[in-house]
């Protein structure tokens, strides 16, 4: 059965003109990229090559960034990282601001570094409309600039609404309300401003997004990046740290990455990370102008068909592919199970929840009430979508709908 993929924010596939450089680069890349011969160099080569391109699109400094094995890992090591610089900083106790909407990735390294360091846990609230509450960071940082946080996280895009979140005014009020800790030896500080971490892991691709344009000079500033949300294999992602001094601190230790991220690299991955790059930068890849069309006509056609719906974030800004969409009185897992028997792969929002039963955190911290948030799926599209693939969903989803409600 031909498949209907509507999984991108999960997933994307890797585009199939790269499957031919995919097995290519198996083969000349099979040696270490720390072994001195010219096998090895050229495997380094394939590395600093992706860094370059990718340094380039996202418009920061090639010595930025650090390979992980994906933007969980690379979340982990931000917040980790932010808590060993504070104490660096001489803080007994460390202050984290973390949006409510992030990542369970993100969520759960601060809850899990909570129970060995002193951690202040604090949290950033959402509007219904999906974005964080602005207002509320720039007062809690107004009123704690006497001992600011060490730490604010916040996503540029959610994964499951696909709202774009208004990072541009995070990083300015970062900058703003950071002050340097009292009785902090100055030669500690060579950056200025609060240290922010933005997970960019939907963001890549799908928003403008150059850092140097962003963080204005002395900021410190995490950005953590996953690459098979772009169609890159699995298994690859980074971490790109701007700022002076020690702002790195691994937790994966070895010597590869100047010690601060131990591991062998893999050139293949890296390398077609840094292809699907360069093909997105020449419009080959990634996720289409035209998406925002077809995503639009089928929200409409949708609410159309079929009766109480709701579609989360709708008058926010939002990426172009992603549809979130509560059915009043449906389970969630229910439609997905019956779109699956029609061949179309859609999730309940975060990939890594589905399966559970609990409701999306996101929707709840939205005031979306749990009923709704159980009822909810994601589609979300991407280079290979087409209307067709809208058109199928359309043809099936308010059968199922009304299949599963009883009428
Ligand atoms: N952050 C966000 C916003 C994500 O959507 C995801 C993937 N679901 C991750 C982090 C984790 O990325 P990876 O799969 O590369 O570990």
């Amino acid at each position: 059965m031909d498949f209907t993929y509507l999984d991108y924010n999960a997933s994307a596939p890797l585009p199939y003109k790269l499957l031919a450089e995919v097995e290519k680069t198996i083969q000349c890349s099979s040696s270490n990229p720390s072994s001195l011969h010219k096998l090895g160099r050229q495997s380094r080569r394939l590395i600093n090559d992706a860094t370059e391109i990718i340094a380039k699109f996202i418009e920061c400094d090639p010595q930025f960034i650090y390979w992980t094995s994906g933007a969980t890992e690379a979340n982990s090591w931000a917040i980790y990282s932010a808590v060993q610089y504070a104490k660096y900083l001489g803080k007994s106790e460390v202050k984290i601001l973390i949006s409510s909407l992030e990542h369970e990735s993100t969520l759960m390294a601060a809850q899990a570094l909570s129970a060995h360091y002193k951690i202040t846990l604090d949290s950033i609230p959402a509007l219904p409309n999906g974005e964080i509450d602005l207002n509320f960071l720039q007062q809690s940082l107004k009123q704690t600039s006497s001992q600011p946080y060490d730490l604010v996280s916040v996503m540029a895009v959610n994964n499951e609404t696909g709202v774009i979140q208004p990072i541009e005014q995070v990083i300015q009020l970062c900058a703003q309300y950071g002050a340097p800790a009292a009785g902090v030896p100055s030669a500690r500080l060579p950056s200025t401003g609060l240290p922010f971490h933005i997970d960019c892991a939907q963001a890549l691709g799908k928003v403008d997004l150059k850092i140097n344009q962003l963080i204005q000079p002395n900021q410190i500033g995490y950005f953590t990046f996953s690459g098979h949300k772009l169609g890159a294999l699995k298994g690859i992602g980074f971490l790109a740290v701007v700022g002076e001094g020690r702002l790195l601190w691994p937790i994966v230790h070895g010597k590869q990455q100047k010690q601060l991220r131990g591991g062998t690299e893999n050139p293949l991955l890296v390398h077609i990370l840094g292809k699907v790059i360069e093909a997105l930068s020449n419009n080959e890849a990634g996720f289409p102008e035209q998406l925002l069309q077809y995503r639009n006509q089928f929200e409409f056609e949708l609410k159309r068909r079929i009766e109480r719906l709701h579609i989360h974030g709708q008058d926010s800004k939002r990426i172009r592919n992603t549809s979130y969409i509560g059915f009043d009185g449906v389970d969630g897992d229910t439609i997905l199970v019956n779109l699956d028997l029609e061949g179309i792969c859609a999730s309940s929002g975060s990939a890594c929840t589905s399966g559970s039963i609990d409701p999306s955190h996101v929707l709840l911290a939205m005031g979306i009430n749990k009923s709704m948030a159980r009822s909810s799926i994601r589609l979300s599209s991407g280079f290979e979508t087409t209307w067709s693939d809208y058109e199928k969903v359309l043809n099936v989803l308010p059968d199922i709908v009304r299949r599963v409600r009883g009428y």
